[in-house]
């Protein structure tokens, strides 16, 4: 089962992956988590970068692209992938669709969590001030920045599945676990 998960910063994308993770026996696959490996290691792709998403700004589509089709390819992904935090731009979603026809794999389920932009600002606020491991670009300035990015970015690519008939959009203010159930309902 491959899935592909939605959610603007602090939506709470990343707890609703770890549990489909372990429900399903599933991998994550979270660029987001690739680049940060990626700055890390201090490798070459890593050093170009750090600043960009320091800035909340977008990776290069090409450097994406190369990351995915590298990693769909692995073999721990034959049980089932969640795409967290891709596609994340028009182009990407487009290229995706080729690299899956390829591949001969499918997607079962689109899923947007949305969340009010007010809320997510309290969250991120919120998690910036109890953890001390603090991701360079949570605080409030660069937030703002990555919503920004992710309305218009990204909402186009919601768009793209919502008129191919692929979007499930879920509340993603309810609670963890009220928000786990509906995305079981849908699977
Ligand atoms: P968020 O918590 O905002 O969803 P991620 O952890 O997914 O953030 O990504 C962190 C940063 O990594 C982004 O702000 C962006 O700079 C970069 N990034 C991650 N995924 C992509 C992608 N698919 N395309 C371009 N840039 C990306």
């Amino acid at each position: 089962m491959n899935l592909i998960l939605f959610g603007p910063p602090g939506a709470g994308k990343g707890t609703q992956a770890k549990m489909l993770i372990d429900k399903f026996d599933l991998v994550q696959i979270s660029t987001g988590d690739m680049l940060r490996d990626e700055v890390n290691s201090q490798s070459e792709l890593g050093k170009s970068a750090k600043s960009i998403m320091d800035r909340g700004d977008l990776v290069s589509d090409d450097i994406i692209m190369a990351m995915i089709e590298k990693r769909i390819q692995m073999t721990d992904c034959n049980n089932g992938f969640i795409l967290d935090g891709f596609p994340r731009t028009l182009k990407q979603a487009v290229e995706l669709d080729q690299l899956l026809d390829n591949f001969k794999i499918n997607i079962k389920n689109v899923i947007e969590i949305v969340v009010d932009e007010n809320l997510l600002l309290e969250r991120i606020n919120k998690r910036s001030t109890e953890n001390k491991n603090i991701r360079n670009d949570d605080n409030s300035v660069i937030l703002k920045n990555r919503i920004k990015v992710y309305k218009k970015d990204t909402m186009p690519v919601i768009e793209y599945y919502r008129n191919l008939n692929k979007l499930n959009a879920i509340d993603g203010m309810q609670s963890i676990e009220k928000v786990f159930q509906e995305i079981l309902k849908i699977l």
